[in-house]
């Protein structure tokens, strides 16, 4: 749990303190701290949950959205890695050009070999077309 004390206490349901749905009183969207890596909202009309993910509060309304209906007890531990791998977007690295062009070249190179093996067919089929019709009388 290397989420300081301090940053946790100064942390708020953003849903609950901001705009038009800001809760009553001094210090709404109080933040209870669940599991090590949960940090559930205190107002009772909430039910927001919010992850810890690798140290990280993900204090986002629409994360907190998807866990209104779990309850506490059902929440998991771990919550998973901050950046989901679905949405993972890899940044290309210079690396990964030589990579791609090496496959774009091999993709050409067997379109290449395709048509030479086309072409050489049709000529095949022409010769054959064409053969001196009196071979065939033969
Ligand atoms: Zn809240």
């Amino acid at each position: 749990m290397a989420v300081s004390p301090d940053l946790l206490e100064i942390l708020r349901c953003p849903y609950c303190v901001s705009g038009p749905t800001r809760k009553a009183g001094d210090d709404p969207g109080r933040l209870e701290l669940v599991k090590g890596t949960w940090l559930v909202c205190q107002e009772p009309d909430c039910g927001r949950k919010y992850p810890i993910k690798e140290d990280i509060p993900v204090m986002l309304i629409e994360e907190g959205d998807k866990w209104i209906d779990t309850p506490v007890s059902e929440l998991a531990a771990d919550p998973g890695p901050l950046v989901e791998p679905t949405e993972y977007v890899p940044v290309p690295r210079p690396s990964d050009f030589g990579t791609s062009r090496q496959g774009y070249d091999r993709q050409r190179l067997a379109l290449l070999l395709l048509s030479i093996l086309g072409v050489s067919i049709l000529i095949a089929g022409l010769v054959y077309l064409l053969r001196p019709s009196d071979s065939s009388d033969a």
